[in-house]
């Protein structure tokens, strides 16, 4: 269980740090207002993820209504476009379920692929987990020459996908825990250990159709476009 305290006096649970598959949710407003964009809302327990992080937001309603997931300056997750309320309200929330699923199988995916990257030598600068362009960006310093023709390029593509086909095929859990610092760390079984505030799949069996489909050097950094669905 996770809590916002940035803005004064309101707690705020994200529910969506826990539980990946916790797609609907009776919540009560914990803060409320309009501004430009029209009525917003704060929830508690939140089960939206706000964009952030490479990962694309969540799509879902508020009573009902379609609303929009932020991240506001003081740091809770905001709902915006749906009805005016008042804090204290009780409302029922839901996601798009095979939204998020997609969202989580790509960003774990992003884990493990960044690992394998990273276990060449290549220094992660950089990743974006949207469906149909999810990449990971690498410092392209020191492997120009051996990535300059096509040929090699499929020759290291293959042996990325036949890692990764290894690492998926021992499978393993996925989980979360707050370090010292209060910050949230992701643990792949078997993988690595990182901080991260997206949401993933519960376990590695989770992912399929996990296909690193090309390698590239352009624009200063070496691109490693993939793509994953969930099971
Ligand atoms: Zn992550």
């Amino acid at each position: 269980m996770s809590t916002s305290t940035a803005a004064p006096g309101i707690q705020q649970e994200q529910a969506y740090y826990g539980d990946t598959y916790l797609f609907e949710a009776a919540a009560t407003v914990v803060a409320a207002g309009t501004d430009g964009d029209g009525a917003w809302a704060a929830v508690s327990p939140n089960i939206f993820h706000p964009k952030g992080g490479g990962q694309p937001s969540d799509e879902g309603t508020l009573n009902g209504a379609p609303v929009v997931p932020s991240r506001s300056d003081n740091g809770l997750v905001v709902l915006t476009g749906g009805p005016e309320l008042e804090p204290g309200t009780a409302v029922d929330c839901a996601i798009n379920a095979e939204l998020r699923k997609r969202h989580a199988a790509l960003h774990t995916a992003g884990h493990v692929l960044g690992h394998l990257g990273e276990s060449r030598g290549w220094i992660s600068t950089g990743h974006s987990h949207y469906p149909g362009q999810a990449r990971l960006d690498f410092l392209p310093e020191g492997l120009e020459a051996g990535l300059a023709t096509p040929e090699q390029r499929e020759q290291v593509r293959a042996e990325l996908q036949e890692a990764l086909d290894a690492v998926l095929a021992r499978g393993g859990s996925v989980s979360t825990a707050m370090d010292g610092a209060g910050h949230r760390v992701v643990t792949i079984e078997g993988v690595n250990s990182e901080p991260c505030g997206g949401t993933h799949v519960a376990r590695l069996e989770d992912l399929a159709g996990v296909t690193v489909l090309e390698l590239k050097i352009k624009r200063g950094a070496l691109k490693v476009r993939y793509e994953a669905e969930h099971v």
